[in-house]
């Protein structure tokens, strides 16, 4: 088992891969199948995004993926003023589109269902530390407190039925960030099936895969080793699903020796500390699968076992954890394959 890794991973630095994953990556050995293959790289949604899709049309799947990519960037990214949720931000009230209004939805119900872990409010906390500025800073208890009181989920009144969303608050704003890349790679494989293409796309930690690789084999998506960008922890043996993994070694400052990273806990507008350092979500549903990857991770272990207990029909999970332990969930159990010595979870 361990020489099978070592040369996987030495394929991962040697040979072409697809989707140059911050924290996931898609391995992918070369075929000899000389089936049409179409790969494009794109920074959006700040992050490095790889699209690659095989089949007779997929250079069109892919530039129609790209379109995609830009497209819902333009529709939520919070940088762009004229987005809806720039606009919702502004003005504290909106009528959502159709498509934002779905995904504004599902973000509040994966809030409930987490008990307001994932929570796409956290943005007044979020900013206060610094995270979308870059002046990195630790608040006052004081400043703390303030914009702790803007990012309850209850505050915001959102009617499914007109689309209307309101933030009760001033100083409320909401950001999609943390659902709307998984969102973005669901997007895609419904293009690529549209297409009749397999394909897999890397949009930062996010790798999700549709179909077969062209010689027929099942994808390899890999899942980095947070403490060393060279190593994986084991990858997944799947024909198509999404691998979405949150962390806190990727965005962080330092101040006073200690490190701050940019998952915020909702509970103590701090950086979730819960024992995780990272957490994967394996499920064909990119958009849960983001969301959840955040979430899970700032549930910690027995939290996010107990979630996954109650929902195990939607979603696995892979947890590494700060003693160096490695837990998947038992209906992954058999594709995910590793050196490590792995709990599982039932
Ligand atoms: P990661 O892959 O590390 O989870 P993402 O890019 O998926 O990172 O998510 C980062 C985004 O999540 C940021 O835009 C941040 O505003 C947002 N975020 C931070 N904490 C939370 C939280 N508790 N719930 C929902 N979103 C959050
Ligand atoms: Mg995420």
């Amino acid at each position: 088992m361990k020489k099978k890794l070592l040369s996987l991973i030495v394929l991962l630095s040697l040979t072409t891969f697809t989707g140059c994953a911050s924290n996931g990556t898609a391995l992918n050995s070369q075929s000899s199948n000389k089936e049409e293959t179409a790969t494009e790289d794109v920074f959006a949604m700040d992050t490095y995004m790889t699209v690659t899709a095989y089949g007779k049309n997929c250079q069109k799947a892919v530039d129609a993926a790209i379109d995609e990519i830009h497209r819902i960037d333009d529709m939520l990214s919070i940088a762009n003023d004229s987005s809806e949720i720039a606009k919702l931000n502004a003005s504290g009230s909106a009528f959502l589109s159709e498509e934002t209004a779905e995904l504004m939805a599902r973000s509040l119900e994966i809030g409930e269902s987490t008990e307001g872990d994932f929570n796409i409010a956290v943005y007044p906390v979020e900013n206060l530390w610094g995270f979308y500025s870059g002046e990195y800073q630790v608040p006052s208890d004081e400043d703390l407190s303030e914009a702790m009181s803007l990012i309850n989920l209850s505050d915001i009144s959102f009617n499914e039925e007109t689309r209307e969303i309101t933030l009760e608050k001033p100083g409320m704003a909401v950001d999609l960030g943390g659902i709307a890349k998984g969102y973005t790679s669901k997007v895609i494989m419904d293009i690529f099936d549209s297409y009749g293409c397999s394909g897999i796309v890397s949009l930062g930690g996010n790798i999700q895969a549709t179909g077969t690789k062209p010689d027929g084999s099942s994808w390899k998506i890999a899942v980095r080793n947070p403490l060393d960008e060279n190593s994986i922890l084991g990858y997944v043996d799947t024909e198509g699903t999404a691998v979405v993994t949150s962390g806190g070694y990727e965005r962080y400052f330092e101040s006073d020796g200690k490190k701050y990273h940019h998952i915020i806990d909702p509970a103590t507008g701090y950086p979730a500390e819960n024992g995780i350092i990272s957490s994967s979500i394996v499920t064909k549903d990119g958009t849960l699968a983001d969301a959840l990857s955040t979430a899970v991770f700032i549930m910690g272990l027995d939290d996010a076992s107990e979630y996954w207990r109650n929902h195990s029909d939607e979603f696995d999970m892979i947890i590494y954890t700060e003693d160096d332990s490695l837990y998947v969930t038992s209906g992954i159990a058999d594709e995910f394959v590793s050196d490590y010595d792995i709990n599982i979870i039932e």
